[in-house]
């Protein structure tokens, strides 16, 4: 069975090429039946901080990328890496190497002078132990000094790098920590995962985790190393060209659905689907699909998919989702009333809205209060004519059945029976209604208001 997993660095927010590393590996378990899980690599002490993993738990249960299991912590698990550590040094895959910082440093020196590699070499790989010193020292993997390494990549190809260009690297430091590239090896190895699915900045990194699997006799995991996505201008991402957290995709307002079919398509692509459903993205999400080069990031399209997937957001999910928006962005939350009257509002909000903010701003006539008070534009439409239309068409309205139909005709009659263009009885409409001179259609807004609300929000603007 598949098994993936999203290993970020707690050192900040989700970023959104982070979200997006989930996102893949989230899709390619879930459509598989697999498990997709979730380590946290906090062994950088100074850097890692509760904050950051908390950060990155609320970035992802919004985007809705739920993970198997608990969360893993790469730190409390060192014992373990060290036992991997030792375990190799036993069976003489590994070993102890007691040159110091000085000589280390003197070997590249004269390396350079004489122009070899200075790669180092340790005077302690082949060392019989009798003659080890009695000091500090580090455990080195023992690489193969020939041949090559080959990561067979699903998205990069072939990958060879010789190995010659490898060193033997440090596996257990000199107080016994194990470093970071061993952590991984063992927790992928020890959490069962089959497909390792990451940023492209870690490609260098596989060839070295590939000698751990070696050396330890693990089957390799499949790799995946995914570009990174660049900015507008095809430049590498950066805070210039605009919000980089999650959080803050979340705080303006933007779907989650919206922002998931976003960044599945940022460098994977399904034919010429751009528009999808979760269910869609999990079928047909596969690691053939990434492309070889950086996405670059396009916050029109981004828009364009948000306000697809607001319209297409039943009403009872639309509502809860706003709700959920209103409460991360510490906003009041409505009053039963409203929150009815809101919900009763969306089908004629929710059209060509791009973010939850642009939605509630068209619901101005909804959270309004009367009196309703015109905005300036809004107040140009209630002159002194305009107010006596709209006392004349209330009783016309005391009796007619309230639907679409019904209210259509009468305001219809109206009109012509007082030869107005309808145009022309819209804007004190709006007016009275939303204070605005830009809402939803009238007869939406009158449906949702009700009777009684509608012909006492004419009677205010009359008057
Ligand atoms: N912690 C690494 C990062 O945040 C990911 C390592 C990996 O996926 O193997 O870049």
């Amino acid at each position: 069975a598949v098994v993936t997993r999203f290993a970020p660095s707690p050192t900040g927010y989700l970023h959104i090429g982070g979200a997006r590393t989930a996102l893949f590996n989230w899709l390619y378990a879930r459509g598989r039946g697999g498990k997709f899980l979730l380590r946290i690599e906090d062994t950088d002490r100074e850097r890692s901080t509760p904050e950051a993993t908390a950060a990155i738990l609320k970035g992802l249960d919004w985007l809705g990328l739920d993970h198997d299991g608990e969360p893993i912590s790469q730190h409390a698990r060192a014992d373990r890496h060290r036992e991997v550590a030792l375990e190799l040094l036993d069976a003489g895959k590994a070993y102890k190497c007691f040159s110091t910082q000085e000589e280390i440093q003197a070997f590249r020196d004269a390396a350079k002078e004489e122009g070899r590699s200075t790669l180092f070499q340790s005077p302690w790989r082949d060392a019989d132990p009798s003659t080890y010193p009695d000091a500090p020292y580090v455990v080195r993997l023992k690489t193969a000094t020939e041949g090559t390494t080959v990561i067979e990549d699903e998205v990069q190809g072939t990958v060879k790098i010789r190995n010659d260009q490898l060193d033997d690297m440090i596996l257990l430091r000199s107080d016994g920590s194990p470093v970071y590239m061993l952590a991984v090896v063992v927790d992928d190895y020890d959490m069962g995962v089959t497909h390792v699915i990451r940023g492209d900045d870690h490609l260098n990194n596989a060839a070295r985790q590939m000698g751990i699997y070696t050396a330890m006799g693990w089957p390799l995991p499949v790799y995946a190393h995914i570009p990174l996505i660049h900015g507008p201008d095809g430049k590498k991402l950066s805070k210039r060209h605009g919000a980089l957290g999650v959080e803050e995709y979340q705080a303006m307002g933007y779907p989650a659905a919206g922002m998931r079919n976003y960044l599945a398509r940022l460098g994977w692509s399904h034919g010429d689907d751009e528009f999808f459903s979760d269910e869609q993205a999990k079928e047909w999400f596969d690691l053939k699909g990434i492309g070889k080069s950086p996405a670059r990031l396009d916050f029109k399209k981004l828009e364009n998919l948000c306000g697809q997937h607001i319209a297409a957001t039943d009403d009872a999910a639309l509502l809860a989702e706003i709700e959920a928006f209103f409460s991360a962005t510490n906003q009041p939350a409505l009053t039963p009333e409203k929150k009815e009257l809101f919900k009763n509002a969306l089908f004629c909000l929710k059209d060509r809205a791009k973010t939850f903010p642009e939605l509630i701003d068209k619901a101005a006539f909804v959270f309004a209060d009367r009196p309703i008070v015109p905005d300036e534009k809004a107040a140009k439409n209630l002159d002194t004519v305009s107010r006596g239309i709209l006392s004349e068409l209330t009783p016309h309205l005391q009796n007619a059945s309230w639907t679409r139909e019904a209210l259509e005709e009468v305001l219809n009659q109206f009109a012509e029976a007082r030869e107005l263009k309808f145009g022309k009885m819209a804007g004190p409409l709006r007016a009275a209604l939303a204070g605005r001179s830009v809402s939803p259609s009238v007869f939406d807004m009158m449906i949702v208001l009700g009777r009684e609300e509608t012909l006492a929000r004419f009677n205010d603007a009359a008057n």
